[in-house]
């Protein structure tokens, strides 16, 4: 018997909402007893796809998280529910059945990711199934996963360790949306938006991009060292929330500069102007030549 699962990959989502249309064009006006009754027109997404906008202008991305229900093995509406109201199949699967749930509201907040909706009309409460009447009729993944354009969702039994699924989940990068509600889910995420540290450097004697200038960042336990660009931008992404980080960017014939910032929010640094350092005029000179040399036909700052 498989046991299901899924690991979802941020960086390849790209917002489409192809897995939400698919879950609504599946379950809008369905019935597939006894795992679902069919979802509302209005109001209810089995599938989110949680749009997230990091840092400020002009240095802005995007991330898009799609959050369907975790299927989770210690799942918290399984115990909310009373009558065997929501129980767990032998493949993993977490279902609501559509009539022993009916009257039975307090599921839908016993579930910490809030994928539990309400059906005014119906009075009963509702989630995605990993559209388990596809799978019990030979289908290979869920409508979601299927239409996916990127192959940002992958679906399958994460006991077998050939699975695509059960290779990714046991990558080293593979995390939980909320481990702190430790309820051993078996949906996970590579890549989830951490915070990040960029900045742009400039050459003030010459207002040009500050091309191959060394960037250190350090944090406790942590360090790392990047070049800036052609555009003399660079950037430290996958930090840890809240922490102190000391960032120092170098090159040669320049005075070196330092900061400390702290990641309360993901943080763009700027235009950081290298000065020329005094006391090695000759080395200036010969290194202004060569900076020359390597930006012919460069964008110089607008500023
Ligand atoms: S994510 Fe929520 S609805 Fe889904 S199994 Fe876990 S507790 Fe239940
Ligand atoms: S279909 Fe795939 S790419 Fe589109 S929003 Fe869903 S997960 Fe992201």
């Amino acid at each position: 018997m498989a046991r299901y699962g899924m690991v979802i990959d941020i960086a390849k989502c790209n917002g489409c909402f192809n897995c939400f249309l698919a879950c609504r064009d599946e379950h809008c006006g369905n019935d597939f007893p006894p795992y679902s009754a069919s979802q509302p027109q209005t109001g209810q997404s089995w599938m989110q796809v949680i749009e997230k906008e990091r840092g400020k202008y002009p240095k802005v991305k995007v991330a898009y998280t799609p959050v369907p229900c975790m299927q989770c093995d210690d799942a918290s509406c399984i115990k909310a529910a009373t009558g065997g109201a929501v129980y767990r199949r032998a493949d993993g699967i977490v279902i609501i059945d559509p009539k022993k749930s009916e009257g039975q509201k307090a599921v839908v907040s016993a579930c910490p990711y809030r994928v539990i909706f309400w059906n005014e009309e119906k009075q009963i409460p509702q989630k995605c199934t990993f559209c388990a009447h596809l799978l019990d009729q030979g289908w290979k993944v869920p409508r979601c996963v299927e239409v996916c354009p990127t192959g940002a969702l992958t679906f399958g039994n994460l006991d077998d360790p050939g699975s695509d699924v059960a290779r990714a989940m046991k990558s080293g990068n593979a995390e939980i949306l909320h481990p702190e509600y430790g309820m051993k889910e078996k949906v996970a995420y590579i890549g989830l938006p951490k915070r990040f540290i960029a900045g742009s450097v400039v050459f003030g004697n010459t207002d040009e991009c500050g091309e191959g200038a060394r960037v250190t960042l350090q944090g406790k336990g942590e360090k790392r060292i990047t070049q800036a660009d052609n555009y003399g931008d660079f950037e430290f992404d996958g930090l840890m929330s809240d922490k102190p980080y000391r960032v120092k960017v170098e090159c040669a014939g320049y005075k070196p500069f330092e900061t400390e910032v702290t990641t309360k929010v993901d943080v763009y640094l700027g235009d950081i102007v290298l000065r020329k350092s005094t006391g090695v005029k000759k080395a200036t000179k010969k290194s202004t030549k060569t900076v020359k040399t390597k930006t012919k036909g460069a964008k110089t700052r607008k500023r």
